[in-house]
């Protein structure tokens, strides 16, 4: 995907702060946070959106939240909370055509998201 930035990252051709990486999985800081702490988690393969997850991608999804679990430990908010957020086409928002979890916390986050 040439004209994915999220694989021209994976791919080293766009900088990011690296927090965390395996085989499968990139995860680095948010280049705009909105919370103290704002990760994104990465499958280092090219999805869309979840509408074109497949069946096969099941450990990929799974691996994405185990990665969750290891980043909120890294950033200290596995107590105090925090979000997982994917957003998903136009109207929850979404910028980036390549999957990716927000993990966002250090701060109280109100409900209902606007
Ligand atoms: P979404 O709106 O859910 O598609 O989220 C896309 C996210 O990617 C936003 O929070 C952006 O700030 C973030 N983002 C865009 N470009 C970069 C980049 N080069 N490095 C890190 N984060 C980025
Ligand atoms: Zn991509």
């Amino acid at each position: 995907m040439q004209e994915c930035i999220f694989c021209k990252i994976i791919d080293g051709k766009i900088p990011c702060k690296k927090l965390f990486e395996n085989e499968h999985i990139l995860a680095f800081d948010d280049i705009e946070p909105q919370a103290p702490t704002h990760v994104l988690i990465i499958p280092k393969k090219h999805i869309s959106t979840i509408n074109e997850i497949q069946f096969e991608d099941k450990n990929l999804i799974g691996e994405m939240f185990i990665s969750a679990k290891e980043i909120v430990k890294i950033k200290g908010v596995q107590k105090q909370g925090y979000r997982t957020i994917f957003n998903t086409n136009e109207y929850a928002g979404q910028t980036v055509f390549h999957i990716h979890m927000h993990v966002m916390g250090g701060r109280r986050m109100s409900w209902p998201p606007g």
